[in-house]
């Protein structure tokens, strides 16, 4: 199998091994192992917000396919990792809860949502989370309170330990089934509308700077970067910060990004960050480009009438 059949962005080639556990304690072994035996390895939710690189990876991909219990008690509901954002959101409307409809349509896990402190349309995880379970890189499962796990947008501190969620407890509350339908339906109609799901793809490539004020969308959409499409990338004609996959390799999804970056840089002196996360084996070459960091170099004269534009619109 490659990991392209597994990863929504469908890039990715072969590994050494699998590891799919089917319970946390099983997650924590299989965790516990890999650090014993020093085995590299990368953590794989559904990757819709990951690329996964075309090498050979020589090591492990623990993937969370089978962690997918999901209970619910009075108006908390325990999920598993692997659950899908859209089966939960499905949940809570079945069980009367509000809290949770923004998360209907997003693509991915429940387990990668809570480690990026995903948001939209709102909402943010970081609001209805009450704690989470995690596996250490060394395999022991510990319990984190929701107080000092968030730092805000798209930023937690297990993106900075690599501690892997296991399990979450969402606090929600009642609400009315109708209400909860109609706001779930919006979610799914905008993105529609927004031709969001037409291709494979990673949601945004890169995070927005709130420094500018400006969404990084409209910054690559004023820098023309839809003529870096080819005929297998294509960067959305709806949304300047999608980038599509129709048939193409990770390198080539990867170089179309670097000329975007560098593209806005050039013109609005902003050093965007990728939202998107690389997994597996970067070649050399990629790597020293992807890394790199510039000194931002704001152009306020081009910026300005871009953000009132945007201010003038919202
Ligand atoms: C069409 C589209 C629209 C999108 N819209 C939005 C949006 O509006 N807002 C938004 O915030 N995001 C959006 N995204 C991005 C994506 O939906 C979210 O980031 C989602 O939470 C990713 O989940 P995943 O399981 O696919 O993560 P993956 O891509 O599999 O993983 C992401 C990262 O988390 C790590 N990881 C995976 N599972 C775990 C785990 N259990 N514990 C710890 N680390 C883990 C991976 O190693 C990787 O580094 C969009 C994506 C697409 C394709």
């Amino acid at each position: 199998m490659q990991l392209k059949e597994v990863s929504y962005y469908q890039t990715g080639g072969t590994c050494d091994q699998w590891i799919v556990p089917g319970s946390v304690p099983e997650l924590a072994k299989a965790m516990s192992r890999l650090h014993a035996e020093q085995t590299p390895y990368f953590l794989l939710g559904a990757g819709s917000n990951s690329l996964v690189m075309d090498d050979h990876w020589p090591g492990a991909v623990v993937m969370f396919s089978r962690l997918k219990g999901i209970c619910t008690v009075h108006d908390r509901i325990i999920v598993e990792a692997g659950v899908l954002n859209t089966f939960l959101a499905e949940k809570c409307l079945a069980d009367s809860l509000t809290g949770a409809e923004w998360m209907y349509c997003l693509p991915g896990q429940v387990g990668a949502t809570v480690r990026m402190n995903a948001r939209c349309y709102g909402g943010e995880i970081s609001q209805i989370v009450e704690s989470v379970t995690v596996v250490t890189r060394q395999g022991q499962i510990r319990n984190y309170p929701n107080d000092g796990i968030f730092l805000g947008y798209k930023d937690t501190i297990f993106m900075r330990s690599q501690e892997v969620v296991a399990s979450v407890t969402l606090k929600l509350k009642p609400g009315e089934q109708d209400e909860i339908r109609r706001q779930m339906e919006f979610c799914k109609t905008d993105r529609e509308k927004k031709h969001q799901l037409a291709y494979p793809s990673c949601g945004c490539v890169f995070k927005n700077d709130y420094t500018a004020g400006v969404p990084s969308g409209l910054l690559l959409d004023k820098v023309g970067v839809r003529a870096f499409s080819t005929g297998q990338v294509e960067i959305s004609p709806y949304h300047a910060n999608f980038v599509f996959n129709k048939g193409a390799s990770a390198r080539q999804i990867l170089e179309v990004t670097l000329n975007m970056r560098e593209a806005v840089y050039q013109h609005f002196g902003i050093w965007l960050e990728y939202e998107m996360e690389i997994l597996g084996q970067l070649p050399e070459d990629l790597k020293k480009r992807i890394s790199e960091v510039r000194e931002p170099r704001p152009k306020e004269s081009e910026i300005a009438p871009l953000r009132e534009r945007f201010l003038a619109g919202q």
